[in-house]
């Protein structure tokens, strides 16, 4: 990457994956198979979100071996920790600290917008973590250091990277670069992109698939084995018609509409080419055959994820290379901010 004050931002990608549990079907066709897909296509920095795990509870015994979890899945699913920088995010010091400016940039009312925080704080909102709230900023910080222009996320996240964007424009509108000089934080786009940006809860279609869902039953893990995935799809919710022969059809059956979204997710074809299989039969016939091919799509991920995870040195290594890598890009661009903010530097 040119210097932090190049004129024209040059395409960069970024992406993270909280430390915040086992990792589901959910982040693997709506982020994982999308940070692979685009690896090569230009500069990739993918971190695990630490930072972001601990706005609620971690045990701090478990932490680390997490984070080390989802880096082996980054490698499982086939990120080249040659090509992309895989990280710890606090290893990056600078994320804490240009989110506290950027702290000082936002506006409550930005926040007070964000569906995440109502959905994560639930009823007591009085007693979730100021980090919670404030998540959407750090994660403008994330993006933001490394004046990423591309940022592939699922669907949950878009209204976060508008508000990225926010934070961008109002940082550059505020302090500004001097006159005539491009703006200081290009605005992000967001990658939202693939079959399957919105995989839902096996347990109910009308909630996502989520890491911190209290029900193991409600996700696929990407360390599940093939019984356990059979297990989870026999018993995930449906309806007792048979699947119709057009997508239409679908829009009012979630349950049915998301089994048949991930059918055609791994296996990489159409969903109207896996209704014109399926139309007519029931579940009975069709969840087997889902089981199958989530077995057949996720099996080598997971083995390769398992003798990763056997051999932590390794992942250490990978995690650490990619930290100095990281720090390197963002040093630059936090010391650029710092003076546009006017901080004292002798
Ligand atoms: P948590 O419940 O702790 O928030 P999560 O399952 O939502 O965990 P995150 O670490 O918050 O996972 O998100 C990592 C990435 O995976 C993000 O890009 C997010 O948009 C994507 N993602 C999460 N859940 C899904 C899903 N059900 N379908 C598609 N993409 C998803
Ligand atoms: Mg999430």
């Amino acid at each position: 990457m040119s210097d932090a004050s190049s004129a024209k931002p040059q395409p960069l990608t970024l992406s993270g994956i909280q430390a915040s549990g086992s990792l589901h079907l959910g982040n693997y066709l709506g982020a994982l198979k999308r940070f692979v897909a685009g690896q090569h296509d230009q500069p990739t920095f993918v971190f695990v979100a630490d930072l972001h795990a601990i706005t609620v509870w971690q045990d701090p015994a478990l932490l680390a071996a997490q984070t080390r979890e989802i880096a082996a899945a980054y490698l499982a699913a086939g990120l080249d920790p040659k090509s992309a920088a895989i990280f710890p995010q606090s290893a990056v010091r600078a994320h804490t600290e240009l989110a506290w400016i950027f702290n000082c940039v936002a506006r409550l009312g930005w926040l007070d917008r964000m569906t995440q925080f109502k959905e994560k704080s639930g009823k007591h909102k009085e007693r979730a973590s100021v980090g919670l709230y404030t998540y959407p900023v750090l994660q403008a910080a994330d993006i933001l250091l490394y004046r990423a222009t591309h940022v592939p996320v699922g669907a949950d996240q878009k209204q976060h990277l508008e508000l990225t964007r926010d934070v961008a424009a109002k940082f550059n509108n505020d302090y500004g670069a001097p006159a005539g000089q491009p703006d200081f934080f290009p605005l992000p786009e967001p990658v939202i992109q693939g079959p399957a940006t919105r995989v839902m809860s096996l347990r109910d279609g009308l909630a996502k698939m989520s890491k911190s869902d209290p029900s193991d039953l409600s996700r696929i893990n990407l360390l599940d084995d093939a019984d356990a995935i059979a297990a989870k799809i026999r018993k995930a919710k449906t309806d007792p018609e048979p699947l119709p022969d057009t997508l239409e059809a679908l829009e009012a059956r979630p349950e049915a509409k998301n089994l048949v979204a991930i059918y055609a997710a791994l296996a990489d074809r159409s969903e109207a080419d896996v209704l014109a299989e399926y139309a007519g039969q029931g579940f009975g016939a069709f969840k087997p055959a889902l089981a199958e091919v989530a077995v057949h799509a996720l099996g080598p991920v997971t083995a390769e994820m398992r003798r990763l995870m056997n051999d932590p040195a390794e992942i250490d290594r990978v995690l650490k290379d990619g930290a100095q890598r990281a720090a390197a890009v963002a040093e630059p661009v936090l010391a650029e901010t710092r003076r546009l903010v006017g901080f004292w530097n002798a």
